[in-house]
């Protein structure tokens, strides 16, 4: 008998999961795991969620996406790491204020680490995004990571995509009916438990009754499964992540040819910020904020400020959403997956990755053997420790900015709002700079060079008057940054922009 998996949620968390599973554990094999996606056609989709991780291309590639298809059904782009503007100061007050977070790692010729050496004045005048990698100046000039004759999802400097949600999802479901997952469009009713409280099945509308060995959870913020069935509790991060509202709009270009650009752009706003998005055919925007801290109709005019007169007839649609995380998210025979999971908000587009990562660890972590504890145990931990490791990262972006302009940053840098894990890493960093002794590499989504660039793009101040005569390679470090300009010159010479790269995506196969 083959063991069979029901995947109720077909949003991108669901389909994702579907295609990847049925991969990983062989859904078009007769040995393998039979899976059935069931999605409602009555219970929409959240259909945002248009900025990902580098780690999209791995999942994409075993799924069996080609690139060229996600380019032109999905509206994709390439995105080269994320943009951060006015987050350090107020506007107009200080020096000019953005900071980049690019995906690829800093360059450590010869193994020499740069970063101290720039924390010395190596590097110049130039910030340590743009003096440890070249990925930023090329990306500043609207460069794309790779050239068209690179092969599918490899590129000489690291990328993710920006894409449109619903076009993915649509994609998603065709490739994962053909990697032999069963599809169902119809709603869940009632989830009915057994005396152990384990799932006993599920009963829809048409389908009547089904059942499965693992059931996984991808109703989005319903949690239909884990939340309201079994009653697993979440864990709000209200207090540390203020932000639970957006309004998002779309806004074409004006231009056919019109340059696109290959990061986020996220602007801080007086109670949240903006993330601008380019994807082939328009720009997806919205303004994420603290309904503690202004009011829907503010945050709209702050949205349509952003937009200007272009998007003056722009639709809006408006999220609703509570920062924070279930801390079992595999209980008995039924797994999270996406938005049931968890969500803190779209800073640093950390939803997608989780889906993935979830995904991924099921796929390892599958019980053919029927012992459910073991893998849910360790699901968990692991998920748990990701989420609150997530947690500190995206606090770091707002707490050490020096901004004090409105309630909404005051609040923000409060230290009672910074988690302990987080002062602490904190305190390390006063003498000495993020390294992998930071991070944990079977946990972490955010490995230590994403922390040196936000930290040190904020203005931080590590002081390292007492280790600084200890080094010694001062000459191979200014060396080194001289080969980093020289290989921004070179990517900007040589690849084509993220504009041409798309179209030439589009147009060959
Ligand atoms: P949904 O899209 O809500 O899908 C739920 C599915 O469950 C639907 O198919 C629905 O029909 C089905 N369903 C529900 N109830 C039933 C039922 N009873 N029976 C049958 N089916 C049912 N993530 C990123 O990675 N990058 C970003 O840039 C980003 N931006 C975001 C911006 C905002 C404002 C928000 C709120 C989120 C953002 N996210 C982002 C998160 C991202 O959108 C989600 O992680 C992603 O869309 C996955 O959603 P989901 O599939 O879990 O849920």
């Amino acid at each position: 008998m083959r063991k069979q998996i029901l995947i109720v949620g077909g949003g991108t968390a669901g389909w994702l999961t579907a295609g990847y599973l049925a991969k990983r554990l062989g859904a078009d094999l007769p040995g393998g795991v039979a899976i059935t996606l069931v999605e409602s056609h009555d219970i929409g989709v959240l259909g945002v969620g248009e900025g990902t991780f580098p780690t999209i291309r791995r999942t994409l590639a075993t799924i069996g996406i080609d690139e060229a298809d996600l380019v032109r059904r999905c509206g994709a782009t390439f995105k080269q790491g994320a943009k951060f503007v006015n987050w350090r100061n107020v506007p107009g007050e200080g020096a000019t204020d953005h900071y980049s977070h690019p995906f690829q790692v800093a360059d450590s010729s010869g193994g020499l680490e740069l970063l101290p050496y720039w924390l010395l004045g190596e590097g110049g005048t130039e910030n340590w995004d743009e003096v440890s990698n070249p990925q930023k100046k090329a990306a500043d000039a609207r460069r794309a990571p790779k050239l068209p004759s690179h092969e599918d999802y490899v590129g000489p400097l690291n990328y993710a995509f920006h894409f449109d949600a619903i076009a993915l999802a649509g994609l998603l479901r065709e490739q994962g009916i053909a990697n032999g997952v069963r599809h169902l469009i119809d709603t869940v009713t009632q989830v009915s438990l057994d005396a152990d409280g384990a799932i006993d099945s599920v009963s829809t509308e048409r389908n009547g009754s089904l059942t499965a060995d693992l059931y996984v959870d991808c109703t989005g913020f319903r949690a239909e499964l884990i939340g309201k069935a079994m009653n697993i509790p979440f864990r709000s991060c209200r207090d540390v992540l203020f932000c639970d509202r957006a309004v998002a709009a779309q806004l074409p270009y004006t231009g056919e040819r019109d340059p696109i650009a290959s990061y986020t752009i996220s602007t801080a706003q007086q109670a949240g910020w903006t993330w601008d998005i380019g994807l082939d055919r328009r720009r997806g925007i919205g303004h994420v904020y603290s309904s503690d801290h202004t009011d829907d109709e503010a945050a709209e005019r702050v949205l349509r400020g952003y937009l200007g007169a272009a998007g003056a007839d722009a639709e809006v649609r408006r999220f609703k959403f509570d920062a924070g995380y279930r801390e079992t998210n595999w209980h008995k025979n039924c797994v999270a997956v996406g938005l049931s999971s968890g969500f803190f908000e779209p800073l640093e587009a950390t939803g997608i990755a989780f889906a993935e990562v979830s995904a991924g660890m099921i796929a390892n972590l599958f019980p053919w053997g029927g012992d459910y504890e073991t893998s849910a145990r360790q699901f968990n931990l692991n998920l748990r420790r990701r989420y609150e490791r997530a947690l500190d990262f995206i606090k770091l972006h707002y707490c050490i900015s020096e901004r004090r302009d409105t309630e909404f940053w005051r609040d923000n840098v409060a230290a009672a709002s910074i988690p302990d894990s987080l002062h602490e890493m904190l305190d390390r960093w006063r003498y000495r700079w993020p390294n992998e002794l930071d991070i944990d590499a079977q946990i972490d989504i955010f490995t230590e060079p994403s922390w040196q660039y936000v930290l040190y793009g904020m203005g931080w101040k590590t002081d390292l008057s007492a280790k600084a005569g200890s080094l010694r390679y001062h000459e191979d470090a200014r060396r080194a940054f001289a080969e980093v300009r020289r290989q921004a010159d070179y990517a900007i010479a040589n690849l084509p922009s993220n504009r041409d790269l798309v179209e030439y995506a589009r147009s060959h196969r």
